[in-house]
């Protein structure tokens, strides 16, 4: 008898889902359910549609035509729960679906502020093609608006609304720019070019309240008193995954839906995958969500493969972000340390090579204008790399990092303050790789 595959959410777990599971089950039947009207399309792919880089149909990846040749079935409904017993989900609309296999793979959202008048009309997220498209509709008639947040979504906002002609005042809770991830010099590249497209930076600056009338938004109030005129604010200040249908119906959830090894949640016969899911990380003996489109398509292809039939365990890759820093081409792979010095880092060298040094890590930099590469290298192993403008560096370092490579060999001299750090990185990775270690 043929299986009923149900996948709640359409994006890049679910869609990579559906994918694999038709690939081992030619008979099932792959129903797949998305709350919001446009379907799959590429989520990253909205601060390219808001900074006019890229039109909004080429966000879809599959047309009609597509889906149809997968048998893959698409639903336009919000689902609230399932019934694990009944193996039925439920909808907001009163209507059931059973299923024999379930996968839950309905991402996460932008997390709202808890400030006053974050209700309003004119407060915004970009997390949805819904939200951009409010914003490049109100971005026709907007003088100025207001981006808080500090990582790379409130850049793509203050950037894409700025090439729409929206002057933007940037709030920043720190004192620059992303300082989790970059360090001074970084941040204050980014920085620097974002004066130059006439963003106004607002350091140190938290938001006391959204100020409305008539419903709308008609300025923000920071926590030191000033106040600042507008029709729009952007927030971007981190994502949650979505658990209230999990938790609704009994699943085990952390900060996302817990897995086991095979990406199956609590309950038998139901998954979860991408930003929703939490998987238990061995090495470093952590749960870890991961909010990232192509660790989501891994897992789930992964999950699909096991709701046909397979076997087969999830290995968490080492994470890989590629993205563009205010034009800067900007590559993070695995662990790159927060950039913020910390007492146990010493700098013992000055602007363009620098190199810090902390009990288990060493931290090396060089730099050449925007052609920047920091390295967390380990006793024997390079933990981390951040490269941004050039990315000649970036798919060995991708691999050494991925395969945890022994650089024993050149530990020394990468380390070295005057080091060619990208000339002996180059040659070791040819060497690395004709010996097949890889
Ligand atoms: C602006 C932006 C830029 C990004 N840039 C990058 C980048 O450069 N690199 C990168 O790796 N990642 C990036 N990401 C993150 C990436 O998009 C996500 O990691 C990825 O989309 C996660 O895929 P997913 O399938 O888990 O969830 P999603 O893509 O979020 O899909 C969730 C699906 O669930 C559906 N859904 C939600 N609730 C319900 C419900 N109750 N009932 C039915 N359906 C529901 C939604 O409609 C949607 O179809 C970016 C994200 C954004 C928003």
């Amino acid at each position: 008898m043929s299986c009923r595959y149900v996948i709640l959410g359409m994006g890049a777990a679910g869609i990579a889902a559906a994918e694999a599971i038709r690939s081992l089950d030619k008979q099932g039947e792959i129903v797949c359910i998305s709350a919001e009207k446009a379907g799959y399309y590429s989520r990253p792919g909205l601060a390219y549609y808001l900074s006019k880089e890229l039109g909004e149909k080429s966000l879809f990846p599959f047309t009609h035509q597509d889906f149809q040749n997968r048998e893959i079935k698409r639903l336009n409904m919000t689902a609230v729960k399932f019934d694990p017993k009944e193996q039925v989900v439920l909808f907001q609309d009163g209507k059931k679906l059973g299923y024999d296999r379930l996968l839950i793979a309905l991402g996460a959202h932008a997390v709202k502020p808890q400030v006053g008048g974050v209700d309003l009309e004119g407060v915004v997220y970009l997390d949805s093609m819904e939200q951009t498209q409010l914003m490049v509709r109100k971005a026709r008639w907007l003088k100025k608006a207001v981006v808080v947040g500090g990582g790379i979504t409130a850049l793509e906002m203050v950037e894409g609304l700025q090439a729409r002609g929206v002057r933007v005042d940037f709030f920043i809770r720190g004192e620059r720019y992303w300082n989790r991830v970059l360090d001074e010099n970084e941040s204050r590249i980014v920085q620097q070019r974002l004066k130059e497209e006439g963003v106004r930076l607002h350091f140190n600056t938290e938001l006391a309240r959204v100020l409305g009338r008539s419903g709308k938004v008609a300025g923000v109030e920071t926590k030191d008193g000033r106040r600042i005129p507008t029709k729009m604010v952007g927030f971007a200040i981190g994502v949650r995954p979505r658990l209230e249908l999990a938790e609704a119906s009994g699943l085990e959830t952390g900060r996302g839906i817990r897995v086991n090894p095979y990406l199956e949640t609590s309950i038998p016969g139901v998954f979860a995958a991408g930003d929703v899911a939490e998987v238990y990380d061995p090495e470093s003996g952590v749960w870890i969500v991961d909010s990232l489109w192509p660790i989501a398509r891994h897992q789930g292809t992964v999950a699909g493969q096991n709701m046909a039939g397979a076997q087969k365990p999830y290995q968490r890759n080492s994470p890989l972000n590629v993205t563009r820093l205010t034009g800067v081409t900007t590559t993070i792979i695995g662990k790159v340390g927060t950039g913020e010095p910390d007492n146990d880092f010493t700098i013992v060298r000055g602007e363009s090579q620098t190199w810090q040094q902390r009990p288990e890590a060493v931290v090396c930099q060089a730099q050449e204008d925007v052609n920047r590469l920091r390295l967390l290298v380990g006793e024997k192993k390079i933990l981390g790399a951040l490269l941004m403008g050039d990315q000649t560096l970036s798919h060995p370092l991708e691999e050494l990092v991925a395969a945890e490579a022994d650089i024993s060999p050149i530990r020394e001299s990468i380390i070295r303050p005057d080091a060619d750090m990208g000339n002996i990185i180059m040659r070791y990775w040819h060497e690395w790789r004709q010996m097949g270690a890889h």
